[in-house]
């Protein structure tokens, strides 16, 4: 519906891929041509740690999947100190070997999150990829949140650093969840339901909405903030 009405938007499905094997062919029969999937670990019992059920063979099934259908995947990976440092190496590769691009998105607090999960940041990650490869910086790329570095080989990786100040500067985003609420910031709790409009067909109130969430859109988050803040909506009800 959503590529009727524009098909020139570029659309992404985030998704935990626990369903992804049986829904690929569907997803890129509906006109469906990116999704975006977490990977933090190659390891089941770390992925059943992080997700409190065994989903690991899923997730890899629903990815190569994916792939085989001729459907685009972004993967994001969120490095955490104890938990799967040790395979920020493991999950790259296991992207590069599929062409896949990767994101490593340093660790947002938020108070769902464990106390006493600590993140790694961009400086830590680029130390251990370094031991390894060789990368240039390429800085930013248009409105994406990410901070490119590019391979010898060509592949291309990003990392996501919310803690720094110019993070927000060119952030453009406005999500949408299945809920039908229009959330103008990951890190604020502030969102506005665009379901009834959409419901009743009243596209200029559905405009409307949208208008007053691209008006409040915050100027930047405040991770890091002195106040030590953190995020108090969960990121699985917000989506990437
Ligand atoms: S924290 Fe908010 S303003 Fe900053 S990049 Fe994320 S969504 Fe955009």
């Amino acid at each position: 519906m959503i590529y009727d009405y524009e098909p020139s938007v570029d659309l992404a499905m985030t998704t935990n891929a626990f369903l992804l094997k049986g829904a690929a062919q569907r997803l890129k029969d509906a006109g469906l041509k990116r999704i975006n999937v977490s990977v933090d670990t190659l390891i089941p019992e770390v992925a059943k740690d992080i997700a409190g059920k065994d989903v690991l063979k899923n997730v890899l099934e629903g990815v190569d999947e994916a792939l085989h259908v001729g459907l685009k995947v972004k993967v994001n990976m969120v490095p955490m100190k104890t938990v799967n440092a040790q395979e920020i190496v493991s999950v790259l590769e296991y992207c590069k070997e599929r062409n896949m691009s990767i994101r490593f998105i340093e660790y947002m607090e938020n108070k769902f999150a464990a106390k006493e999960i600590q993140g790694m940041k961009s400086p830590e990650l680029l130390a251990i990829l370094r031991e390894k490869y060789e990368f240039t910086d390429d800085g930013f790329d248009g409105s994406s949140p990410s901070h490119y570095y590019t391979m010898k080989d060509g592949y291309r990786f990003g990392i996501i650093e919310p803690y720094e100040d110019d993070f927000c500067k060119k952030c453009n985003r406005i999500r949408l969840t299945a809920e039908g609420n229009l959330i103008p910031c990951l890190y604020f709790d502030e969102a506005m339901s665009i379901s009834a409009s959409i419901k009743k067909g009243d596209i200029k109130g559905a405009a409307a909405v949208l208008k007053e969430v691209v008006r409040t859109k915050p100027e930047k988050n405040r991770w890091g903030g002195e106040d030590d803040e953190v995020s108090s909506r969960a990121f699985y009800e917000t989506g990437g």
